[in-house]
C-alpha cells in the first residue's frame, strides 16, 4: 500500500562539516528527521527560505531538469519557489517518495533521527571516504559564485511562480503519490470496479442461457475544486461522520433501491468501525475523508490541515485499497489555504446545497418533510449516520425516485 507523505522543511543545519535539512515528516505520524544533503543544495535552499518569519515550507517531490520546488505558505498566500538542486538531492527525493513508513525512512543512509547519532549513522553509508582523506568539505567551505547567481534566479522565480500561474508549476502539479503503486491499486480494485461500472444489461451467452447482471449503481463524476451541487435530474445522498453501527444498514437500503450514496468518514471512527468502512467499499459505494478528528479547518493552520487529511486518507486507503479523492471539511468550514492543501493532495472538496439538519432534529418525519419541501433536483443532500436518518431513508429514496431523479454516487 502506498502512502501520502509531507516533508515540511523546518531548518537547515550544519554539523561536523555536513549539511542537513531538518524536516518534519508526516506519514502515519509526525517525526523530525535530518536529511543529509550536499552543500550546494543546502546553500540554495538557505537562500530561498527564512525560518524567522513564520512561513511554512513544504518540500515537494516535483523535479524538473535540475530544479525542484519548495512551497512556502503563510496565512492565505502560497508560493511555489523553484530552486536548483543537485542530482544527489533529486535521487534522494525519489527514494523518499517511495518509502512507505517512518521506520523504513530511518533506515536510509542519508536520514538520521538526530545529529548526535552521526558516527553511528555514517557506518550505514556504503560509499564514503574516511574523513581525513576527503578534501571536499574544506574546498566546499567557500560558496561558489553560481550559488549567488542561482539565488538571484530564484528571486525572479518567486515573482513568477505564484501558485496556479506558473506553467512549470502546472506541468509539475501532481498529487505526491507513488506512480507504480497507483497501477498496483488499480489492478487490485479492478474486479470491484467491473461489478459497479457496467450499465445494466443482459449478456446472452448461448441462445437459451441468459445471465442477469446486477444493475449498476449510478454515479456522477465531480469536477476538480469545490462542488456544492450536481447536474439537474440527479441527486446525491451523502452521509457524514461514519462509519458507525448504522453504516451497513444504510448501504443495504440504498442497494435494494439501486440508489447511489457517498460516505464521508472520520478517521477516528474508521479506527472504531473498520469493517463498516470496508463494507461501503465492497458494495461499490464511494468514500471520502471527513478529516481525522473532525476539526474546524477554518481555524486551523496549514500543518494541522495537512495532518488531518494525510492521516485520514492513509488510514482509509489502507483499509479499502483504493485512492481517496473526495474531502468534505467538517462543519463545511474552510479557510483560504484549504483549497490549496486539498488540491496538493489530489482531493476534490464536496460541500452541499441541501441540508435537512438531521443531526439536529434526530426526527425522521422532519427529515423527510424537509426533503419533500425543497428543490432536490441537482442537489447534494447532507445527511449523517444516525438512527433517524436510517429510519427516514426508505421514504426519502422512494420520494426522490418518484420525482424521476437518479440517485447517484459521487466520484
Ligand atoms: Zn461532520
Amino acid at each position: 500500500m502506498y502512502h501520502l507523505k509531507i516533508l515540511q522543511l523546518v531548518g537547515i543545519k550544519e554539523y561536523k562539516e555536513n549539511h542537513y535539512l531538518q524536516i518534519h515528516v508526516l506519514l502515519d505520524q509526525v517525526e523530525t528527521l535530518y536529511w543529509k544533503v550536499d552543500q550546494e543544495t543546502a546553500d540554495i535552499l538557505q537562500a530561498v527560505t527564512d525560518f524567522t518569519k513564520g512561513y511554512y515550507y513544504r518540500l515537494t517531490f516535483q523535479t524538473y531538469m535540475e530544479k525542484s520546488i519548495v512551497t512556502r505558505t503563510q496565512l492565505e498566500e502560497s508560493l511555489n519557489l523553484e530552486f536548483t538542486c543537485s542530482r544527489e538531492y533529486r535521487e534522494q527525493l525519489a527514494v523518499l517518495k517511495q518509502v512507505e513508513s517512518l521506520v523504513d525512512m530511518k533506515q536510509l543512509d542519508f536520514i538520521s533521527s538526530e545529529l548526535e547519532s552521526e558516527p553511528e549513522r555514517e557506518k550505514k553509508q556504503k560509499v564514503e571516504l574516511p574523513k581525513s582523506e576527503n578534501p571536499a568539505p574544506a574546498r566546499r567551505k567557500r560558496k561558489p559564485s553560481w550559488v549567488l547567481a542561482t539565488a538571484l534566479t530564484i528571486i525572479f522565480a518567486i515573482i513568477f511562480t505564484y501558485t496556479g500561474h506558473s506553467i512549470l508549476t502546472k506541468a509539475l502539479a501532481q498529487p505526491e503519490k507513488v506512480a507504480s503503486e497507483h497501477e498496483l491499486v488499480e489492478k487490485e480494485t479492478a474486479p470491484v470496479k467491473e461489478k459497479v461500472e457496467p450499465k445494466p444489461e443482459t449478456i446472452i451467452l448461448e441462445e437459451n442461457i441468459t445471465i442477469e447482471e446486477e444493475p449498476a449503481i449510478p454515479f456522477f463524476k465531480l469536477a476538480d475544486g469545490t462542488s456544492h451541487g450536481i447536474e439537474e435530474g440527479k441527486v446525491a445522498l451523502t452521509f457524514d461522520d461514519g462509519p458507525s453501527q448504522f453504516t451497513d444498514e444504510i448501504i443495504d437500503i440504498l442497494k435494494e433501491s439501486n440508489a447511489g450514496g457517498t460516505f464521508f468518514l472520520i478517521g477516528s471512527n474508521v479506527n472504531k468501525f473498520p469493517e463498516n468502512a470496508a463494507y461501503i467499499h465492497q458494495n461499490g459505494y464511494s468514500i471520502g475523508t471527513h478529516s481525522m478528528n473532525h476539526i474546524n479547518f477554518a481555524s486551523s493552520g496549514v500543518a494541522a490541515q495537512q495532518e488531518e487529511l494525510v492521516q485520514s486518507i492513509n488510514l482509509i486507503e489502507s483499509i479499502i485499497g483504493e485512492e481517496i479523492k473526495l474531502f468534505r471539511p467538517p462543519f463545511g468550514k474552510m479557510n483560504g489555504t484549504t483549497e490549496q492543501v486539498t488540491n496538493d493532495l489530489g482531493q476534490r472538496i464536496v460541500l452541499w446545497n441541501n441540508d435537512p439538519r438531521d443531526w439536529q432534529s434526530r426526527d425522521s418525519k422532519k427529515i423527510i418533510q424537509h426533503i419533500k419541501s425543497t428543490e432536490v433536483s441537482g442537489s447534494i443532500i447532507l445527511l449523517h449516520e444516525t438512527e433517524a436518518t436510517l429510519d427516514a431513508l426508505p421514504e426519502i429514496i422512494a420520494y426522490l425516485q418518484e420525482q424521476d431523479l437518479e440517485i447517484v454516487t459521487l466520484r
